[in-house]
């Protein structure tokens, strides 16, 4: 991504209106770039300043009476007929201030109209919302360097991890023999609860697969997402989603081998 790009994201960044994915990129980046995190303290900066109230001016109680008095006071010295007297301001508000009340109240009827269809229209599903966790806890677990919790590539010592951790014992296959070695496994969180991440390799691409249980029989799912491949689905009571940035067909090949596992065809 190009520090334009990133100069683009900062804005979104500050307002807390990113994903965490472009969140935790965003946070990779400023401290490697001088030039981004300058732009970042700039509108930071500016951001601050202008929500600090100091920029708000309120103009006295008698102002407004004196602008009337001096247009008066015009209007008598040019000769034209002057308007009525200057009536005191707590008999006025009614007719000066009600037709304007009820055009802002509309406007704001209207912008919060505008704003439910469009947080409506742009609402991602309840799965949509779990690919972006997974998406989200894949990159973090490589940016961050926390792959694993358990670094091994026996299953007998990966699957024993997880006991007293998880409320499941989670399937733990080692594919080593058919070119994807086990490389460990992980406690991540998605869904509002705690998932297992097992964590397999093929030459230099991760793949992170998650497994928590699951009620549902969910269908079958597979798509790329912003340069990765997903490949989701249910077996025996257990969600998975596997991902990685692995080319399409050899990531399908390995979720046939973890399909194969407990002996149902893919
Ligand atoms: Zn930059």
């Amino acid at each position: 991504m190009s520090c334009e790009e990133y100069d683009t994201l900062i804005h979104g960044y500050l307002d807390g209106e990113l994903d965490l994915l472009n969140t935790l990129r965003v946070e990779a980046h400023l401290p490697e770039c001088v030039s981004c995190a300058r732009t970042h303290e700039r509108h930071r900066a500016l951001r601050s300043a202008m929500s600090s109230g100091k920029l708000y001016f309120k103009p006295p109680n008698r102002l407004a009476e004196r602008i009337h008095v001096a247009l008066d006071q015009a209007n008598k010295a040019e000769g034209l007929a002057a308007p009525s007297v200057w009536e005191a301001p707590k008999t006025r508000p009614r007719r000066i201030w009600w037709p304007w009340m009820s055009i802002a109240a509309t406007a704001v009827l209207v912008a919060m109209i505008a704003w439910r269809l469009g947080s409506v229209a742009s609402r991602p599903s309840p799965d949509d919302l779990v690919v972006q966790e997974v998406l989200a806890s894949h990159v973090r677990s490589l940016m961050a360097n926390h792959l694993t919790d358990v670094p091994s590539s026996d299953q007998h010592t990966v699957k024993p991890w997880f006991d007293g951790k998880l409320d499941f014992s989670p399937p733990v296959k080692d594919l080593s023999g058919d070119g994807f070695p086990l490389v460990g496994g992980r406690l991540d969180y998605l869904e509002h609860r705690p998932v297992a991440a097992l964590v397999y390799q093929r030459r230099k691409h991760f793949i992170n697969l998650f497994i928590w249980p699951s009620a549902e029989d969910s269908k079958q799912k597979t798509e790329m997402r912003q340069g990765y491949n997903l490949f989701h689905w249910t077996q025996s009571g257990m969600t998975y989603w596997a991902m990685s940035d692995l080319n399409w067909t050899e990531l399908q090949e390995f979720v046939r081998l973890v399909q194969g596992h407990d002996g149902r065809t893919p």
